[in-house]
């Protein structure tokens, strides 16, 4: 037998293990440890069962001012989706998912789980994982508690910025009223960095609920192509817009946390029928007699504001 030299390539030099904050980032953000790493711990005066009282009482407010779609094919649906994004994630609170009649593309959820989704985010959206990844980003929201953890945070200031001589009565006391002065919506107006969190997250729950995470960033890439054109807006990231730099960040995201998969879920003939019924119901309404005033108010595409 001829001795032939074994010839071995040089190993690619083993990945440098990321140090400091980039590892910290990796390990807390570990997509195969959803559910059990801590997303949602931190200082926090509320506590999960007053966070869901206080979303509770939020929605209700909501629901007052709200009109609510409910054809059950299209809420069971959506409920269905959310639910199913809900199982991938951190979040430990129970969710009620309905659909609200508007046509602001926009998802909002309230502490506690309360998620509404609106009419016009599911007509904008061009497949089901569109859909899931605005509705991914809103449940990171709640799953990293932030809107109890920004009051918490406004609380302290609060607190630090009471002269010294209130300080010194019962602290109990003193969180209660400044609890009761919180103004409901301010709750979720969130910080660039919980918004950069809620970014990640959502991305890894609609990842590991099997849809293509890359969903999100082509959704808002095409709705900022419709808004110069059109005069969309999409209100779920008016706040927050998909800028440049965040959907690059967004892109490296996908690419250095989430392991690649063979197949992603993108669309369901499902969420097609859904749309296509959501847009049947909402032509076909009856024309809506505003209290107090005698004008009807017509439904698009007539009157589209
Ligand atoms: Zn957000």
């Amino acid at each position: 037998m001829e001795w032939s030299p074994v010839v071995t390539l040089a190993d690619p030099a083993p990945p440098v293990i990321q140090s400091g904050k980039l590892a910290r980032i990796a390990s807390r953000y570990d997509v195969t440890k959803i559910g059990a790493r801590g997303i949602g711990g931190g200082v926090n005066f509320y506590s999960l069962e007053k966070e869901q009282l206080l979303g509770k009482q939020m929605a209700k407010e909501i629901e007052n001012q709200s009109r609510l779609i409910t054809d059950p094919v299209i809420t069971e649906y959506v409920n269905r989706i959310g639910q199913q994004l809900v199982r991938h994630s951190d979040a430990r609170v129970p969710f009620t998912i309905k659909v609200v009649d508007s046509d602001e593309i926009n998802a909002f959820a309230l502490p506690g789980g309360y998620f509404y989704v609106n009419s016009g985010l599911i007509l904008a959206a061009e497949n089901e994982a569109e859909l899931a990844g605005v509705m991914a980003h809103e449940i990171a929201h709640v799953a990293a508690r932030h809107a109890t953890k920004n009051a918490t945070k406004s609380q302290i200031w609060n607190l630090v910025s009471l002269p010294m001589i209130f300080v010194g009565g019962p602290a109990g006391m003193i969180l209660r009223q400044v609890a009761g002065v919180a103004v409901p919506m301010t709750f979720l107006k969130f910080s660039r960095d919980a918004e950069k969190e809620a970014d990640l997250l959502g991305l890894e729950y609609q990842y590991a609920a099997g849809y293509d995470p890359a969903a999100l960033v082509n959704f808002f890439e095409k709705l900022e192509v419709k808004d110069k054109k059109h005069g969309f807006i999409a209100k779920a990231f008016a706040t927050h817009p998909m800028n440049h730099d965040r959907i690059k960040r967004a892109q490296q995201e996908i690419e250095t946390m989430l392991p690649p998969r063979d197949e992603y879920v993108v669309s369901t003939s499902e969420f097609d029928e859904v749309k296509a019924r959501l847009a049947q119901f909402l032509a076909r309404k009856p024309v809506v007699i505003e209290p107090g005033g005698n004008k009807p108010i017509l439904r698009r595409p007539e009157n589209r504001d």
